[in-house]
């Protein structure tokens, strides 16, 4: 079995989750006493949330970056990083190691493509729905991503980090990324990226009418395959 190496943190509500997932896969996967080979390197989200408050991406890159060359020193085979949005950096973090990284972005097309669904409802931060380095990563596998209007999206990430970063989990904004669900389905949205690692945490399979790609669970099952190649 390889050694996952987990970037966590961010939040550590969510690495909780992946966890928990890469564990019972592992479990599933070889029975018994069977748990999974890994090493999460947690960092603090604080730091890393005012980087990208105040456009700083370099530095937030260099830091992740020190945090994956860690995990590869103490054994990692390879790294997965456990938030859509700081995929925005990857290309920091790839120049500081030797072993690979499996992008989320990439795990997340492979299962669409597995499916009937070529048009794609996003919801994540607003870093993640406005910019390019996450939507062209989908859109280059043949898939068309639509996102939230700006109103919507403004509510969408303040959820995120006002609330589900924090292990609050509200009904009323449950309603309301429903409603932002149903009307990306109006628009012609035949599944939905839950494109940030804590949206799984408040939308579930029955909140909505199409097929949700949960990005945390297809990441960590993923890591998981990989691991027991
Ligand atoms: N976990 C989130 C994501 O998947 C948001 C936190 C962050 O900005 O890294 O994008």
């Amino acid at each position: 079995m390889k050694t996952i190496g987990l970037i966590g943190g961010m939040s550590w509500e969510s690495s909780a989750k992946y966890y928990q997932l890469i564990n019972q896969e592992v479990k599933k996967q070889l029975g018994g006493l069977h748990s999974a080979k890994c090493i999460m390197y947690s960092v603090d989200f604080a730091e890393i949330q005012r980087y990208q408050a105040e456009d700083e991406w370099e530095k937030a890159g260099h830091v992740l970056g020190d945090v994956a060359l860690s995990l590869e020193k103490a054994g990692a085979d390879f790294i997965i990083i456990c938030t859509n949005t700081m995929h925005k950096v990857i290309a920091y973090i790839e120049e500081k190691i030797s072993i690979p990284i499996l992008h989320i972005a990439d795990a997340t097309a492979n299962q669409i493509l597995k499916s009937d669904v070529r048009t794609i409802g996003l919801l994540g931060t607003k870093y993640t729905m406005e910019q390019d380095f996450y939507k062209s990563r989908i859109e280059s596998n043949g898939i068309k991503v639509l996102v939230p209007n700006q109103e919507d999206r403004e509510v969408i990430n303040r959820v995120i980090f006002e609330e589900l970063c924090l292990g609050n989990i509200q009904q009323s904004s449950r309603e309301y990324y429903q409603k932002v669900i149903k009307s990306l389905i109006d628009d012609g949205a035949e599944g939905i990226i839950l494109g940030c690692t804590e949206i799984g945490l408040l939308i579930r399979p029955e909140d909505a009418e199409v097929p949700l790609f949960d990005t945390t669970v297809i990441h960590a099952l993923e890591a998981v395959k990989l691991a027991l190649e």
